[in-house]
């Protein structure tokens, strides 16, 4: 199989293969090279897309937007209520657990949780992909996600691939994907030289820096920064409200449709005045119904934006990755800007001051991350590859461990700008004689646990332990625990000044140093056995899938259905019209003539009258039954052309 690559955007996904060494963009049913990240339900059918966006306005209330930001968030978090203001659709859930969306579907209420939604798009990018090339089914992505999904983010990624049955190569950092793309497009160049550059990212819901070192056979992320609520839609909503503010407008809850009609005409607004000094548009029933022309300067755009920069919003990220990086502003060589708003005049120039340079155009701005996907899916099917990512961590992330039994708790952090893939041991000395330790993995209250039990012996003699459990960030950001032992120290003269020494450290911050004496045989090297609370890899799925392929077989029924109405209707039709032409001399008496016009003018008006509502086998007897009417008629027709087709071959190459 051919590796895949999605970037999952909040407002468009951007699909990718590698494909006879070169990347390609997936072109969708519109041939379009993204699909708007969007899922809606009705009493019938789930809409993707475009569909989606189309039915928008006629049901809010179930059309599902932001998936990126709902994925993985639980309902005590927060951000959540950021994600409201956003959010036409009902949230739901039980404390602590994943949020879930509330939508209406086939007439009954639906709980969706984000992973959900998420593997239902990919599902349909799968089946896009597969218009365009059966030859080539998507099975294998990487997939890239914002470097601050955190370890239940990203696992919700999985699960969202596992609901489409696609197998995941790896997960990517977004920028990260970017800087491998520069990598490939810059080859040449950096032959003879690696470059550093920075990569920024402004798209639909948030901002993100990187500084890259980027070589021919490789990138490393130096350091990075980002604002997780900085971006397009910010913009869209500020412009919309100054536009209601203007207006005299008041956005209320009962009228959604209001605000998603202002919020569309202020999107439109603000792409126009990227290449324009003034744009217009006109507002569908914005003001007691009525339509309204709307006029905005590029002055009154940017002086909205003027507002929401205050205080280093664009500067402050950029700083921290320049600082992680320990790389001067003068050190860099280029500067990428990539993402939707990137497009942005004003934002452009205030980039341009920041660095004192201009800014470059190596990357595309809409697919180099996808791109980059795809090139790192080849990397990894390529088993010999010698191209190498290194990437670092966004966040802090806490570990805590804690004895079941006895005493003590220890902490353990791990710092942002932590390089990955890459293993890190952290150890602790204890007194207990038996060990039975809980380590917790902690970003904002989203746990995870590892239980680490000692089945040994006792040992004889034994003094103290140290026990050392190797923690494990691999290559798609997540977080795994992959070894645990026990030292044992035993009593000895021989070891007692190292017995003393070592004491004072009992239950601090614990070191990564293991213990000095490991070779020596007074020490005692066991292993302990790692019981994981919750799978790290999120529970099991197989109901979600079951469920998402049920969902599939209902949208196939629709549209096998519509099919089925649409052949009867169509037949109908033709059958008509060929009764006055064609078929005219076949029809031996004019009774039946007659006879068929008026069954066809029966289920005609059956088929116009009728509510939609039947099954396609309804449809599909109906067409039967005219058929054994109509048949007598096309056979005596097809006879009559068969026999002069082969006349006139006969009369021409006879
Ligand atoms: P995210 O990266 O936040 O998950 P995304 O990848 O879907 O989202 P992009 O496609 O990079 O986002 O950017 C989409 C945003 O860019 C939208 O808010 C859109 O309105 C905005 N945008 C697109 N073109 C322009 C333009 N010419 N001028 C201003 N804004 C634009
Ligand atoms: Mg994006």
């Amino acid at each position: 199989s051919i590796p895949f690559g999605i970037d999952l955007g909040n407002s468009k996904t951007v699909v990718s293969c590698f494909k006879n060494a070169v990347v390609d963009i997936v072109i969708n049913e519109e041939s379009s090279r993204s699909t708007k990240t969007l899922v809606a339900f009705d009493k019938e059918s789930r809409y993707f897309g475009q569909n989606a966006s189309t039915q928008a306005l006629f049901n809010l209330n179930n059309t599902v937007g932001n998936l990126k930001r709902i994925l993985g968030v639980t309902t005590n978090d927060p951000q959540l209520g950021i994600e409201r203001e956003y959010l036409m659709v009902q949230l739901s859930g039980d404390d602590y657990a994943d949020v879930n969306v509330q939508v209406q579907y086939e007439g009954i209420v639906h709980d969706f949780i984000g992973f959900q939604l998420v593997g239902m798009f990919f599902n349909k990018l799968k089946s896009i992909a597969l218009l365009e090339s059966d030859q080539y089914p998507m099975t294998e992505v990487c997939v890239s996600v914002p470097m601050w999904y955190n370890q239940r983010q990203r696992v919700a990624i999985i699960n969202a691939c596992s609901i489409a049955q696609l197998k995941p190569i790896t997960i990517i950092n977004e920028l990260t994907a970017a800087a491998v793309c520069y990598a490939d497009s810059k080859y040449e160049e950096l032959l003879t030289k690696s470059k550093t550059v920075a990569i920024i990212d402004i798209g639909h819901s948030s901002y993100q820096v990187v500084i890259a070192e980027i070589r021919k056979d490789g990138v490393k992320i130096l350091g990075s920064g980002y604002d997780k609520n900085f971006g397009g839609r910010v913009f869209d909503y500020q412009l919309a409200l100054y536009i209601a503010k203007r207006r005299g407008v008041i956005f209320d809850e009962n009228n959604q449709k209001v605000l998603y009609r202002t919020l569309l005409a202020a999107e439109k607004l603000k792409k126009v005045l990227s290449a324009n000094n003034t744009a217009a548009t006109t507002i569908d029933s914005l003001v007691e119904a009525k339509d309204v022309y709307q006029t905005i300067k590029r002055d009154e755009f940017e002086n909205i934006l003027e507002t929401l920069l205050k205080g280093g919003k664009l500067e402050n990220p950029i700083e921290e990755a320049l600082k992680m990086a320990n790389v001067d502003i003068s050190q860099i060589d280029n500067i990428e800007v990539i993402g939707g708003s990137g497009r942005i005049p004003f934002i452009r120039s205030k980039l341009t001051e920041f660095f004192g340079k201009p800014l470059s155009a190596t990357l595309n701005q809409d697919e180099s991350i996808a791109t980059g996907n795809a090139f790192i899916g080849s990397t990894y099917s390529q088993k010999s590859s010698a191209f190498k990512v290194e990437d670092i961590t966004s966040m802090d992330v806490e570990y805590q461990w804690k004895a079941e039994t006895g005493k003590g708790t220890a902490r353990y952090v791990i710092p942002r700008g932590h390089p990955y893939p890459s293993d890190k041991p952290i150890s602790t000395k204890r007194t207990d004689e038996k060990a039975s330790i809980k380590l917790d993995y902690d970003i904002n209250n989203k746990r995870l646990t590892w239980l680490v039990v000692d089945n040994n012996p006792p040992v004889e003699n034994q003094q103290r332990i140290n026990i050392v459990l190797v923690t494990r960030i691999d290559s798609w950001g997540i977080h795994n625990l992959i070894d645990s032992y026990k030292i044992s120290q035993l009593i000895g003269p021989q070891l007692s000044g190292n017995i003393q020494d070592d004491d004072k450290e009992e239950d601090k911050q614990s070191e990564d140093k293991p213990m000095k004496d490991i070779s020596q045989s007074t020490n005692i090297k066991q292993q302990l056995k790692i019981e994981t609370h919750r799978k790290v890899y999120g529970d099991d799925i197989d109901q979600y899938l079951s469920k998402e392929q049920e969902m599939v077989r209902n949208d196939e029924v629709i549209v096998d259905t519509l099919n089925s109405r649409n052949n009867l209707e169509t037949y109908i039709n033709e059958f008509s019209d060929k009764l006055d032409s064609q078929y005219e001399e076949f029809i031996t008496d004019n009774n039946e003539k007659d006879k068929l016009v008026s069954l066809l003018e029966e289920k005609r008006d059956w088929l116009y009258n009728e509510p939609y509502g039947n099954t396609k086998k309804v449809y599909d007897e109906v067409l039967a039954s005219i058929k054994v009417q109509t048949n007598p008629i096309e056979e005596a027709y097809k006879k009559e052309e068969d026999r002069k087709r082969n006349e006139y071959l006969n009369r021409k190459y006879l």
